[in-house]
């Protein structure tokens, strides 16, 4: 399983500079076809071990009329819906112009998965161009130079996980294709209603401590909604996922309980419980953090919390057994104290007190999830966020050490899930963290970002 990769951009930035260089020599087999479109140009691409379609949407220069905007746009749809990853190019010599911004914004439209590169990167004459790149809000841009075949190990270095990513989705289709009519037991035979496979469900991990409720809070989910397929094979060999609509949402729920019960290892619970929430962090879009309320935030649990923000997952508290609470006003003031002193790097996300066994919660439990994918998946918009950063300035300036001020001078998002963000700024290194939370925990107030990570970085501007 190979996957299609389309190089978009306006003209002249050097997408068949970068085509040729990918196909070689596989190209002409293209050019001889006759009547063969000109438009979209299709090869198989090699690059390092990586082999590849690549999709190249040159070919329009020759094209002077005012219908070139159109064509253009209509031109690199095409490929963005005939291929799994764009590699958009901009020409770091000329930096970011008007039309590259046109690009961006088809790119964003369709939801592609993009990949930003910044082209003719050799030698000084880029340095500028490149970090105007970033104001694009598609992440780093990778620095190429197609003409002298510089950056093509970075270039292979992202591709080789969406590579992986295909062959695993792959994999799990054609594992997932025979079951479609295959009931999961007896006793769902009558109700299991089987809708189509979706592309994209969400994906959520239930972690917590051993006796948490983990196993009874899925099997409260599962069992209140339908049931659409059973335990099967997930993300690595030994993992169980299960597939039922959320409310109406799509989701898959990582099942860290059942992994537990298949694995039988009784003794080894602590450590193998930890395990297993790493690899269900990993998994997932969104992590609930499940905790018993009688004995709330121990060790493990404060580890597992951890390790989700740092994986960069969006996080959401539920804190269990709230049925057997007895002063429940007193408990809830405890927690939230104990959640701000305990876990400052989960500040802001929502903590939902549920009962598993009962049911009670769990509409409030389904918001919170939703909220936070949303917000894990946000975008706010350049201009917003340098209006935003003036005021943050000038109501903290940032110090001066040794008389210098330390200036911020721009900011962007660079990426989402979870939302980063990059401030360009003289001195980066002396920067203090304190400063760099102050505007965090700014942007989480301001943009209404609960339950998702933060990342934000300081480059110094060349
Ligand atoms: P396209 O219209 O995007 O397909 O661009 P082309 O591949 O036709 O390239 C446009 C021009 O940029 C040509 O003159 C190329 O030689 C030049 N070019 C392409 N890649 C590079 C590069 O990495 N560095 C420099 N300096 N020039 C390049
Ligand atoms: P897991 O190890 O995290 O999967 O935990 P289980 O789902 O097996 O639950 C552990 C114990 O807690 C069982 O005895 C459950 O009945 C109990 N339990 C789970 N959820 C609740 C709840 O909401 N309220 C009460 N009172 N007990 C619960």
């Amino acid at each position: 399983m190979t996957f299609t990769l389309a190089i978009v951009g306006r003209p002249n930035v050097g997408k068949s500079t970068l085509f040729n260089r990918l196909v070689g020599k596989r190209l002409a087999l293209v050019d001889d076809q006759p009547g063969v479109t000109r438009d979209l140009r299709e090869g198989e691409a090699r690059l390092g071990p990586l082999r590849f379609t690549v999709i190249d949407t040159a070919g329009l220069e020759e094209a002077t009329d005012e219908s070139l905007q159109g064509r253009m746009r209509k031109l690199t749809e095409r490929a963005v819906e005939m291929a799994d990853a764009c590699l958009f190019l901009i020409d770091a010599r000329a930096g970011v112009l008007p039309t590259d911004e046109v690009f961006a914004d088809i790119l964003r439209r369709k939801n592609a998965h993009v990949i930003l590169a910044a082209n003719k990167s050799e030698g000084r004459a880029a340095e500028a161009g490149l970090i105007e790149a970033w104001g694009l809000g598609l992440g780093e841009p990778l620095a190429l130079s197609a003409e002298h075949g510089e950056g093509m190990a970075e270039l292979a270095a992202v591709l080789t996980p969406i590579a992986e990513e295909m062959a695993e989705r792959a994999a799990r289709v054609a594992a997932e294709a025979p079951e479609t009519d295959v009931s999961v037991s007896d006793e769902d035979d009558d109700e299991a209603v089987r809708k189509p496979t979706r592309a994209r469900p969400l994906q959520v991990a239930v972690v917590g401590r051993p006796n948490a409720g983990k196993s009874t809070l899925i099997n409260k989910l599962i069992g209140e909604e339908r049931l659409l397929t059973g335990p099967e094979a997930g993300i690595t060999r030994d993992s169980i996922s299960l597939a039922f609509d959320w409310g109406d949402v799509p989701t898959r729920i990582f099942d860290t309980a059942g992994m537990r019960k298949k694995a039988k290892v009784q003794e080894k619970l602590e450590k193998l419980s930890v395990a297993d929430g790493l690899r269900a962090v990993k998994f997932a879009e969104v992590v609930i953090v499940l905790l018993d309320a009688a004995i709330p935030f121990e060790q493990q649990d404060l580890r597992i919390a951890d390790l989700a923000e740092r994986e960069g997952r969006a996080v959401v508290v539920a804190v269990n057994k709230w049925d057997a609470e007895r002063h429940k006003q007193e408990k809830l003031s405890e927690l939230r104290e104990a959640f701000e002193r305990l876990l400052p790097q989960l500040r802001g996300a929502p903590l939902v007190t549920i009962s598993a066994k009962t049911g009670k919660g769990l509409d409030r439990l389904h918001a919170a999830v939703m909220r936070a994918h949303e917000t894990w998946n946000a975008r706010v918009s350049t201009a917003r966020l340098n209006r935003w950063l003036e005021g943050m300035v000038s109501a903290h300036p940032p110090p001066a050490p040794g008389g210098r001020r330390i200036r911020l001078r721009y900011m962007t998002q660079v990426k989402t899930r979870p939302p980063g963000f990059v401030v360009m700024c003289s001195h980066p290194d002396k920067l203090p963290e304190s400063y760099s939370r102050y505007l965090i925990n700014g942007l989480r107030d301001d943009f209404d970002m609960p339950g998702t990570p933060i990342r934000l970085h300081m480059r110094s501007q060349a």
